[in-house]
């Protein structure tokens, strides 16, 4: 009642402002909080695929998304390296690899001297595998995420779960108190979880399993949805800048998944091509039933992370037919996904979110070839000449290791032969900064000593972790990878990788869009706001105005 007089004593106090009712009225008809909040990430997306594809896609998938929810047109990761464990763990911690911790996919992990997994952990094991895939979780992240707040601040009544094809996309935006997170095994075709989360797979995952979805979902070639000649905005299907699959002949349409299948073994070729969206989203929806989300009084969270588009980005670049197809395919998926949640508990009780969690520049040699600055660095070969010149400078190589574009010294050699850590760090970084393809070198003690508050070095201190992170960083020239000619990757600070898209639709969301500059960081502290919890212990990230006014 107290409500109905207050809102009637508004309509006659603001009944001059014919505009101000109407956003009463469409206020008030949210619930007082989501009952489930949905959070999607999809692998290697760039902004501009909302734009390019359009046309083709259906009203119900990306379009509805846009045209009833809010766009964030100009949302960009702020840190590098844009990868995709940095870049899941920073979606939903709300901050960088400086301070959770996730500072690449893998990385010399220097108390060990070997290499170290974003989620490898040799204390758990795998349920539904037998194989080194199931012994994953988030103990190397450092922070909590918003799913952990939200499950924090209900005394751990709300639900959490993940799921994607890659193991990293599904355990990183559960967070550390997640009921479970599923991801994909392609020796047995089966999603999998670890000990870290539960003692034994739930029965409805192994009745998903027994259905066998993945082989079935590759029975069939793979062909275009709409007539090859509509794929107006991509290069011819055949080009030279596409990886041609073992048991194919060109890189063309239609793919012959039998045959694929028979040629390369295993199922994890579902994850190069569109039907890994398809198997994703079904287990998405299993979830959701069989765990009852969005059914109780408190709010859950699902986290869900398409993994096949980076998989056809890598092999095919952004301009390829496969590639438009993959995205007009996924908002098919997209438009089933929206349609079960309206028949499920409708549009008004879901607080759902679309990003990425990078993007992807043209395949390098494409850009060479219509005489745009690009090109190819060899890191081995990086490695080898650094070393050399090291060798030649203090008679020991001193490196342990070149990867994600560190260089990891061999501090104790350093020490031992009472080196100034500092000099060989320049003396490398100067190096370094004479080589092709590289456009800056910055070294550890410059970034631990030095506050940069903007530029490339800016993103680069916040991709650096004190503890984990190498003595020299490289950032190579716009356009230059270390990576076979044909396809595309990602990693660096420049725009074609931090740009994609951001969209909040449903509960308590009004159409709009916003060209404002919307940090990646942002997402968590907005959905805190929202949600009335803790922010995560790391957030960096400043609430996206337009969405908690
Ligand atoms: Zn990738």
């Amino acid at each position: 009642m107290k409500y109905c007089t207050c809102i009637a004593a508004c309509l006659i106090a603001f009944a001059s402002f014919s505009q101000v009712p109407t956003k009463i009225e469409e206020e008030i008809s949210f619930p007082k909080k989501p009952k489930l909040v949905i959070g999607i990430v999809i692998d290697q997306m760039r902004y501009d695929y909302i734009y390019r594809f359009w046309d083709k896609y259906g009203k119900n998938g990306f379009k509805r998304l846009v045209n009833e929810g809010f766009f964030c047109k100009n949302t960009n990761f702020n840190y590098v390296p844009t990868y995709t464990g940095p870049g899941h763990a920073s979606i939903f911690t709300g901050t960088t690899p400086a301070i959770h911790g996730i500072i690449a996919n893998d990385w010399f992990d220097k108390e060990n001297l070997k290499k170290l997994y974003c989620v490898g952990d040799i204390n758990v094991n795998g349920l539904g595998t037998n194989e080194s895939e199931g012994k994953r979780s988030p103990v190397n992240m450092l922070t909590t995420t918003i799913t952990d707040e939200l499950r924090i601040s209900s005394n751990m009544k709300s639900k959490v779960f993940g799921v994607a094809l890659k193991d990293r996309s599904a355990i990183l935006p559960a967070g550390h108190v997640a009921n479970a997170a599923y991801w994909y095994d392609g020796s047995i075709g089966s999603f999998i979880s670890s000990t870290y989360y539960m003692k034994e797979l739930p029965l409805w995952v192994n009745e998903f399993n027994k259905k066998e979805l993945a082989k079935k979902y590759l029975m069939e070639p793979w062909n275009t949805l709409l007539p090859i000649e509509q794929y107006t905005e991509s290069l011819p299907d055949d080009n030279k800048y596409e990886f041609i699959a073992k048991g194919e002949t060109k890189p063309v349409f239609p793919h012959n998944l039998p045959e694929l299948l028979r040629a390369n073994g295993g199922l994890n070729l579902i994850r190069t091509v569109p039907f890994g969206n398809t198997l994703t989203k079904d287990f998405a929806i299993e979830i959701i039933k069989n765990e009852n989300l969005g059914k109780s009084s408190e709010t859950d969270f699902l986290t869900i992370s398409f993994s096949s588009p980076d998989y056809i980005g890598h092999a095919y670049g952004p301009n390829s037919v496969e590639q438009e197809d993959d995205y007009i395919r996924l908002d098919n998926e997209i438009a089933d996904f929206l349609n079960f949640l309206d028949a499920y508990i409708g549009k008004n009780n879901v607080l759902l979110f679309l990003t990425a969690d990078h993007a992807a520049p043209e395949v390098p040699a494409y850009l060479i070839d219509l005489k745009i600055p690009a090109g190819y660095v060899n890191e081995g070969k990086i490695l080898r000449n650094l070393k050399s010149y090291l060798f030649a400078n203090y008679a020991d190589s001193l490196v342990l290791s070149y990867s994600n574009q560190q260089v990891f010294l061999n501090r104790k050699l350093i020490a031992l032969k009472k080196l100034d850590l500092k000099k060989v760090q320049e003396d490398a970084a100067l190096y370094l900064q004479n080589l092709d393809g590289i456009a800056e070198v910055t070294t550890s003690t410059a970034l631990n000593n030095t506050s940069f508050s903007e530029g490339s070095r800016n993103l680069i201190q916040k991709g650096f972790n004190a503890k984990r992170s190498g003595d020299v960083m490289v950032n190579y020239l716009p356009a230059w990878v270390d990576f076979h000619k044909t396809g595309t990757t990602h990693g660096s600070p420049y725009s074609y990788d931090t740009h994609v898209p951001l969209i909040f639709y449903g509960w308590n969301i009004k159409k709009g869009s916003t060209a404002d500059q919307i940090y990646i960081t942002d997402i968590a502290a907005t959905l805190a706001l929202m949600l009335n919890i803790q922010f995560p212990n790391g957030s960096i990230g400043v609430p996206i105005s337009h969405l908690v006014k």
